[in-house]
């Protein structure tokens, strides 16, 4: 258990064991790397167990197979704007909206007010939705988030919690077993880098610009959902758009550089789930069903229980279209394997801790792989511009 072993591929900081403590002895801090991991005073503890109890990398929590599942669908909301607006199919917004017209509450991910970092939050009403729309490649911070859940179940209220695998699995252990009003969505997860390099690279832009932020997207749609890219706006009106691979942060997530250790082992990442549906991108979906690609995002979506199928199929704001599950699992690493740690790993957080975020990205990520990421993309490009000419 990390609190006692300080092992750090042991901790997906989901900060589940701090309130559980029944003499409060479990402080959250922030390690050289800049994430936030629980630190235990051991003069206070008195050894009861309940971190280790209720820690999901230690006692992953029992998924509970429901026939028929999992089922696998490529989904996109019909309103445009949502679509454009969210990373994928825009499928999660239409959930949360459909939770909320029946007077749920949601949690999920949401940018600081300075963009600077991103930490869970709960909202009641569709206004506040986009702040939670759209995948921001930071730890989400969670800290304070499992109590308010608890309390909201334990009043009665339903709740709809969206994050991580291991957030949803820190939850279920945390609210233990009446999950009656909890319904969960988690996503097929690449990893999550570091808020202290987030932090320090968004301070360096805002410096080469020469304004604050006003608004930031890892994923912005402008070039199509095939492509990533990166958009910032400044309050001098200045943008920067980038593509993924010429983006530093961007990049150095992609190649797994600035990921969180437990990310290289992550527990999570099999089938079956304990979350109700599972959201991601539907890679390499034109390969078999090319008509579910028209590039402005399609959903991967996989259905675990009842609850999450019946949330899926309510209404009538999304497109849905069964698949079959073998074809979407095959063409999603991340549903196969962790993240590969790379060899550069600790070197780049060396040199980050003792510099810019800028001078550790220029020795660690400025290497042949972008010229590798770039023709990759670019024939890809040119591949699918070809079958939708065909088509
Ligand atoms: C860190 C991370 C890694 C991912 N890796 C992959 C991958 O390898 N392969 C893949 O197919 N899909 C991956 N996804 C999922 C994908 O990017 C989309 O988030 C997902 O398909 C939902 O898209 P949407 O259009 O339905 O909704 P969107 O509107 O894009 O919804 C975003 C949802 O993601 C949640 N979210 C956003 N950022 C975070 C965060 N930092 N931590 C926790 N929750 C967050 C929000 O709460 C919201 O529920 C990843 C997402 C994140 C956040
Ligand atoms: S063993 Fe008990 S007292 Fe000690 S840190 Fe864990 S929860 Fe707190
Ligand atoms: S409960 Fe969560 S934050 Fe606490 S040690 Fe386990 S993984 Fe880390
Ligand atoms: S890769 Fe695994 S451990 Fe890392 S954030 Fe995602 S679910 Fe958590």
């Amino acid at each position: 258990m990390y609190l006692f072993t300080g092992e750090k591929k042991d901790c997906c900081g989901c900060m589940a064991c701090v309130p559980v403590c029944p003499v409060n002895c479990i402080a959250v801090t922030v390690d050289e790397e800049g994430f936030e991991y629980p630190v235990r005073d051991a003069a206070r503890c008195t050894d009861c167990g309940k971190c280790t109890a209720v820690c999901p990398v230690m006692n992953k929590p029992a998924p509970t197979p429901a026939e028929g599942f999992p089922a696998a669908y490529a989904a996109w909301s019909r309103d445009e704007h949502t679509r454009r607006e969210s990373s994928s199919g825009g499928v999660f917004p239409e959930l949360a909206k459909q939770f909320l017209r029946e007077g749920g509450v949601v949690f999920g991910a949401a940018f600081r007010d300075d963009f600077h970092a991103v930490h869970h939050i709960r909202i009641d009403s569709p206004d506040a939705l986009p702040q939670l729309q759209g995948s921001k490649y930071v730890q989400s911070s969670t800290v304070g988030v499992f109590p308010q859940v608890k309390e909201l179940l334990g009043s009665g209220r339903k709740v709809f919690f969206s994050g991580t695998p291991c957030q949803v699995a820190g939850l279920r252990n945390f609210i233990g077993g009446d999950t009656q009003g909890l319904t969960t969505c988690d996503l097929v997860c690449h990893g999550v880098p570091s808020p202290g390099v987030f932090e320090k690279y968004m301070n360096e832009q805002e410096e080469k610009y020469g304004a604050k932020t006003t608004e930031y997207s890892f994923r912005h749609k402008r070039t199509g959902w095939n492509f990533m890219e990166v958009h910032q706006e400044f309050s001098n009106e200045r943008t920067y758009h980038s593509m993924d691979w010429a983006d530093n942060f961007m990049h150095g997530f992609l190649k797994n550089v600035l990921l969180r250790p437990v990310c290289y082992r992550c527990p999570f990442y099999t089938l079956p789930r304990i979350a109700d549906i599972t959201l991601a991108d539907y890679w390499g979906v034109a390969t078999k069903y090319p008509r579910y690609d028209d590039d402005k995002g399609t959903s991967l979506v996989l259905t675990h229980s009842k609850k999450g199928n019946e949330l899926l199929h309510v209404g009538n704001a999304l497109i849905i279209h069964q698949t079959d599950i073998a074809h979407g699992i095959a063409n999603n690493a991340h549903l196969n394997h962790s993240a590969t740690e790379p060899a550069c790993r600790s070197a780049f957080f060396d040199a980050f801790r003792h510099g810019s975020f800028r001078a550790a990205a220029s020795i660690y990520m400025k290497n042949s792989d972008v010229m590798k990421r770039k023709i990759r993309r670019m024939v890809k490009r040119a591949v699918w511009r070809l079958k939708a000419l065909i088509k």
